[in-house]
């Protein structure tokens, strides 16, 4: 049995359900048992293009079965490719560079922001300050990065340079000699879909500007149109120093970015990762790039969100005793629930009916759709939520 040989071989850091997928289309998924699933989580925003999609498949088989990896000793055409797709799709004057995960791209931001205070200037500039409820990813630095106490009971001892504020207001209280960065996340995606204000932002963009503290924007679950604009520091309109992404960009296939403006900070030595921006990797981004530019501009993204939109809101609207508030932008959703355990329950009820749904923060029904879900996928993703909480 599938669930026994995990338990037996697999460390035990995440609660599974007892569930084994064997194939999707779009956002559908079917189990081992023929049961058939709405997606309305998307691999937690990864697979944005949809599961089993046609042009990014082919695109990685015909790849792989010339060149998977050579290592970044040598140029490497879709790397390049892909950073010049990123940086004109994000309109910002920048450079990139490739890791495999969000946890990596902002291991990556935060030595740039290190370096870049260590070479200008006196006193030696090192400090980050993060806010709470924020998640930054797992390795010892990014989880010191993250805002939550409770991500740091073990570990220790963590790199000093942190600080946390409790809110965008707080920030600039906790500015001193030594701070070399602000990083956040424009829309806090594990801290309950929380997105900050957008004249706030604006404010505090100007302030660091004026200060010489560097912006870094983690964009590992907002970037990639999962707001609407391709980054959501365009929809705050924003320009920051160094901003990550991830999770959307490779439609599954594991890859990170980070990309900045100070393209003099790194010099040759001073990072690296081996698979990073590999043949495989990059190829899948650029088609899933490519799909979704197209997607955007062809004015299906905006039609099909605001029809997401539409059906979430009549979702709220009809059950106001349960749902407290409607938040986020885009494809980034959620459903305040009135307690946890009625999320809990909701959750369970969901899938049970056929509904793939995600939690977030303590009391957030995260929607987290493919960007190509179809009005088809929505209508019947929404009346699976409608039997979930008939079931309450
Ligand atoms: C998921 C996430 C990360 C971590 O990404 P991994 O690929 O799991 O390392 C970092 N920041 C944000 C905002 C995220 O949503």
């Amino acid at each position: 049995m599938l669930k026994a040989l995990d338990s037996q071989y697999v460390l035990p850091t995440y609660a599974r359900q007892d569930i084994s997928f064997v194939s999707g289309n779009n956002a559908r998924l079917s189990d081992d048992k023929g049961r058939e699933y709405i997606d309305f989580t998307s691999g937690i925003g990864v697979v944005s293009v949809g599961h089993g999609n046609p042009v990014v498949s082919k695109a990685i088989c015909e790849q792989i079965s010339r060149i998977t990896h050579i290592s970044n000793l040598y140029l490497i055409e879709p790397q390049a490719q892909c950073a010049k797709k990123i940086v004109e799709m994000s309109g910002y004057d920048m450079q990139c560079f490739f890791g495999n995960s969000g946890a990596e791209a902002n291991e990556g931001a935060i030595k740039i922001a290190r370096k870049y205070g260590e070479i200008n200037g006196e006193p030696k500039r090192y400090k980050i300050i993060t806010l709470e409820h924020s998640f930054h990813g797992r390795t010892i630095t990014t989880v010191k990065a993250t805002g939550q106490a409770a991500m740091h009971n073990y570990f220790g001892p963590f790199p000093d340079g942190f600080a946390y504020a409790r809110n965008i207001d707080e920030i600039e209280n906790l500015i001193d000699d030594h701070t070399v960065a602000v990083m956040i996340e424009l829309v806090q995606g594990e801290g309950g879909v929380q997105p900050l204000d957008r004249e706030k932002v604006q404010a505090l963009a100007t302030m660091l500007k004026a200060k010489d503290v560097l912006l870094i924007v983690d964009e590992v679950q907002t970037g990639v149109y999962r707001t609407g604009e391709f980054l959501a520091s365009n929809l705050y309109d924003i320009q920051p120093d160094i901003i990550t992404l991830a999770k959307g960009l490779g439609g599954g296939v594991p890859i990170g970015v980070v990309m900045t403006s100070k393209k003099d900070v790194f010099s040759p030595g001073d990072h690296g990762s081996t698979f990073g921006g590999n043949y495989l990797s990059t190829v899948a981004a650029n088609s899933v790039l490519d799909i979704l530019e197209s997607y955007k501009v062809s004015g299906e993204l905006d039609e099909i969100f605001i029809y997401f939109e539409t059906q979430l809101k009549m979702m709220y609207e009809k059950h106001a005793d349960i749902f407290t508030a409607l938040v986020g932008f885009g494809m980034m959703r959620g459903l305040r629930v009135k307690d946890a355990d009625t999320l809990g329950s909701l959750i369970n009820n969901s899938r049970e009916n056929g509904l793939l749904m995600l939690k977030a923060g303590r009391n957030t029904l995260r929607f987290l759709p493919p960007l190509t879900i179809t009005k088809e996928e929505i209508d019947e993703g929404f009346k699976r939520l409608g039997h979930a909480i008939a079931a309450l």
